[in-house]
């Protein structure tokens, strides 16, 4: 296990745009107001999602679209940095018609109907994310400045 200890930094709530790109928005949004970590949590709805679902032994995600229009009945995620700049992983949870639930990884493509968000910046040391051989995956890597 690794872990690294954080303070509480700046707190924003704020409002999605109408048919803007969930992912894409909150990534902006961590650029725009330079958030090299934090965490996130949304709520609201959706017209359509696309999620990710990783497959371990092909070592890829799989990319699921999901054309209808949701509840998002929960976002979790956090903020650090890949490649120099904000990255968000998040994770969504949707509600569709009949109460039924599915979910993933958020990728690009899903688009906001309404959404509030919270994301908390967290300060410390440098949480960057860096190519993981055991996993496949760009995970965080241990130490860091
Ligand atoms: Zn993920």
């Amino acid at each position: 296990m690794w872990a690294r200890q954080a303070e509480p930094g700046r707190l924003w709530i704020g409002r999605l745009d109408f048919r803007s790109d969930l992912l894409s928005s909150i990534e902006e949004f961590a650029a725009r107001e330079k958030i090299e970590a934090g965490r996130v949590e949304a709520i609201g709805a959706v017209e359509k999602a696309v999620v990710g679902y990783y497959h371990q032994q092909k070592r890829e995600y799989l990319s699921i679209e999901i054309n209808e229009n949701l509840e998002i009945l929960s976002c979790l995620g956090n903020l650090s940095l890949r490649d120099g700049q904000p990255a968000a992983h998040l994770h969504i949870l949707l509600g569709d018609r009949r109460g039924s639930a599915k979910g993933g990884h958020l990728q690009r493509g899903t688009l906001v109907f309404a959404g509030e968000f919270v994301i908390q910046e967290l300060k410390g040391p440098e949480l960057v994310r860096g190519f993981d051989g055991e996993t496949g995956l760009p995970l965080w890597e241990k130490g860091g400045k």
